[in-house]
């Protein structure tokens, strides 16, 4: 019997998955799964989206070989998982954004639940997506204002001056603009980055990107960062 609880289809591109794993992980930490023995050759980063100490949740969309080797798991086969690995969102109160698109909700979910515990927070929640919705009762749930859109950004619907935390994850664009947008206000603002990555543990430097203190690791350094690090003043 595999570790493998359950694969959920949530619509043609999107999947849920549940694996049993003892685990300490943190919200914004990413594991490295592989469900293959030599095709692909490397493993593949996801993003924790939920968790308990015996349990690891992952949403995913089919992109390529790998996630749709995935997308065919079943209840009771295995899946191998290393980590977590990488940094975390920190714990913040006060009023927070989360602003996301795509399988940027995963790490957001779950940063929203364990932030949401704190009885001092507000968090309101901006997520676009491609095509179909996904997760509206779950992403209500962990929210106190939730703005979810098909097909249509929410970067420019987010009042700004609001928030004394963002959080941030999609892609670069919607994190960049988030960041041009945030700038001057109080906020401070955490970008969870994506890059390609072959290790996932700091040694093979694929995943490098530049910050303003010289080259870091999304992996090792990352994925949170300051936005500030990261993302330029344009
Ligand atoms: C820290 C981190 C967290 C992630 N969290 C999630 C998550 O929670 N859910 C999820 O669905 N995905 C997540 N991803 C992206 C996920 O790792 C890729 O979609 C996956 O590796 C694709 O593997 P594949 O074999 O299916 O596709 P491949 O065959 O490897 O790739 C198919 C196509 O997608 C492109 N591609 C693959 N990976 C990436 C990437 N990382 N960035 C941009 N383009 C890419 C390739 O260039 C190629 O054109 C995360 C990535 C990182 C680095």
């Amino acid at each position: 019997m595999g570790n493998i609880i359950y694969n959920k289809k949530l619509t043609d591109e999107y999947y849920l998955i549940k694996i049993q794993q003892k685990n300490d992980a943190k919200m914004g930490q990413f594991c490295m799964l592989r469900a293959w023995d030599n095709d692909p050759l490397l493993s593949r980063p996801l993003s924790i989206y939920d968790r308990d100490a015996s349990s690891l949740t992952f949403l995913y969309k089919v992109i390529g070989k790998g996630t749709e080797i995935m997308s065919k798991l079943k209840e009771g086969d295995d899946i191998i998982c290393q980590g977590p690995y990488g940094s975390s969102f920190p714990e913040v109160k006060g009023k927070i954004a989360m602003i996301g698109g795509g399988v940027g909700i995963a790490p957001l979910y779950y940063a929203a639940k364990e932030v949401s515990k704190e009885s001092e927070t507000e968090i309101d929640m901006f997520f676009s997506l491609r095509g179909v919705e996904i997760l509206r009762e779950e992403l209500t749930e962990v929210s106190d204002h939730l703005t979810l859109k098909t097909n249509e950004r929410v970067v420019s619907l987010v009042d700004y001056d609001q928030y004394d935390y963002i959080f941030t994850c999609g892609p670069d664009s919607l994190m960049q603009d988030v960041y041009k947008n945030a700038k001057g206000k109080k906020a401070t603002v955490y970008a969870s980055l994506e890059r390609r990555m072959a290790c996932g543990m700091g040694i093979c430097y694929v995943c490098t990107c530049k910050t303003e203190d010289g080259n870091k690791l999304t992996c090792k350094d990352g994925p949170v960062f300051l936005a500030s690090e990261v993302f330029k003043d344009e």
